[in-house]
């Protein structure tokens, strides 16, 4: 019998096992992929403030981001830069195993190619039923860690209910040349209710992909790959080289993340940021709040739901504020046509929000930039006339 059993061994799944393995629990990882960290669809921007908080694997790092730029579709252009390194580039793959060797070196085993079928909580243990090569095996643990991603298949039959709402993404890396920043394409043509980005990867290799609510993200991705923007960037290879991979990303606080004996974390809780469908950080966040419980757990030795349920109210405490805020954001900006979109760059380029954007854009927390723009009067004047944005701010000084 093990302490604890993970499913899933994505970054949710393996910094939990870390940190429980550390603390001297035995513990069990299961992922049904043969080798951890492949495949991975996921552009890889994590904030330089995830490495400083967690014991994450900088060898993973590929590039330092210090600057974003924004694209309207109808032309306007927002550029935020720093001095120093916001957000790093990582290679999952590498990001992925690092964390997962930090957890084997305390302990943790870890079964690959192991698909975990069944999660039956019973009163003194949890069964956890897995078929690997064919077999069919059973094991029993104290507590589960579900941290299995986007696969859903369990939660119904847990009660923990299971995301509503989902982007659909899809992403191409490519080889190109002359991609310096972050580059975020807005427009409701572009990612209906949603963006692309080209991600530079190193000085001749990109990241480009796209989210959207609506239709088929990798229909529109292609057509995103036509523009001129992206074209004349990127190296002549035949279409049909192009190799795009979609996935989707859960976004929106599920009903709940804790049972007896279970704790969800990172995708599989839906504990992504609304605004952009960043999960890592936040994946990382509540994987050190899981562990810390579940080791309070064996300490007392409550491992039902009352002994768990600190773990809901402290994850939400520390981000629950900004999901809420980012799903109204993401809400609000469903709502905006083109010319809001100008509108608001054309905003954001106003030299006092800027100087805001500067100082308070948090690339976790957009909450804090929010709250602060928001305190501005131009913000209201600038809602107010939000259905003629472009004729207020065409008559605004300076403009
Ligand atoms: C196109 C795209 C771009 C993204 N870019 C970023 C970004 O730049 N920054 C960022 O922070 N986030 C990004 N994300 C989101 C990020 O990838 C996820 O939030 C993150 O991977 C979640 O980690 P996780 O450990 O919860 O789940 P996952 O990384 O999905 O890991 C879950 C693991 O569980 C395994 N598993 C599932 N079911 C079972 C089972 N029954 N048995 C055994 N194993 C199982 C899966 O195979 C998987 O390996 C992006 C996502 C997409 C789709």
């Amino acid at each position: 019998m093990f302490d604890v059993v993970v499913v899933g061994g994505g970054p949710a799944g393996s910094y939990t096992a870390y940190q429980l393995a550390k603390s001297g629990l035995t513990v069990l990882v299961l992922e049904d992929h043969k080798t951890i960290g492949k495949p991975r669809f996921c552009t890889g921007v994590i904030s330089k403030e995830a490495f400083n908080r967690f014991d994450l694997p900088k060898e993973s790092i590929q590039r330092e981001i210090k600057e974003a730029r924004f694209y309207s579709p109808l032309g306007s252009i927002l550029n935020i830069s720093r001095d120093k390194t916001q957000a790093y580039v990582v290679n999952r793959t590498v990001f992925d195993q690092g964390i997962a060797h930090k957890a084997m070196d305390e302990g943790a085993s870890y079964l690959l190619s192991t698909i975990c079928d069944d999660i039956d909580i019973r009163d003194d243990h949890v069964r956890v039923k897995i078929e690997t090569q064919g077999e069919r095996f059973i094991f029993k643990a104290y507590i589960c860690v579900l941290a299995a991603g986007t696969n859903y298949r369990f939660h119904e039959k847990l009660g923990i209910g299971r995301p509503v709402n989902f982007l659909d993404c899809a992403q191409a890396e490519l080889l190109a040349k002359d991609f310096c920043s972050m580059e975020i394409y807005l427009g409701t043509e572009i990612a209906p209710e949603s963006f692309a980005w080209a991600v530079p990867v190193s000085s001749d290799l990109v990241r480009v992909g796209l989210s959207t609510t609506k239709r088929d993200s990798s229909y529109l991705l292609r057509r995103l790959l036509e523009k001129d923007i992206i074209r004349t960037r990127i190296d002549k290879i035949d279409k049909k080289d192009i190799q795009i991979k979609r996935k989707v990303i859960p976004y929106g606080i599920i009903k709940k993340s804790y049972s007896d004996r279970l704790v969800v974390v990172g995708d599989s809780a839906s504990q992504t940021k609304p605004t952009t469908g960043g999960g890592i950080f936040n994946g990382l966040i509540c994987s050190s709040i899981a562990a810390e419980t579940i080791i309070s757990a064996f300490e007392k030795g409550r491992f039902g739901h009352k002994g768990l349920r600190i773990y809901e109210s402290r994850w939400r405490r520390e981000i629950g504020h900004d999901i809420r805020m980012g799903f109204y954001v993401r809400k609000i900006f469903k709502q905006f046509a083109d010319q809001h979109i100008e509108s608001l760059l054309r905003l954001c380029n106003i030299n006092e929000i800027h100087a805001i954007l500067k100082k308070f854009a948090d690339f976790d927390r957009h909450s804090y930039f929010l709250v602060e723009f928001m305190k501005q009067p131009i913000f209201w004047k600038y809602l107010f006339f939000k259905t003629s944005g472009l004729r207020y701010l065409s008559t605004h000084e300076g403009l």
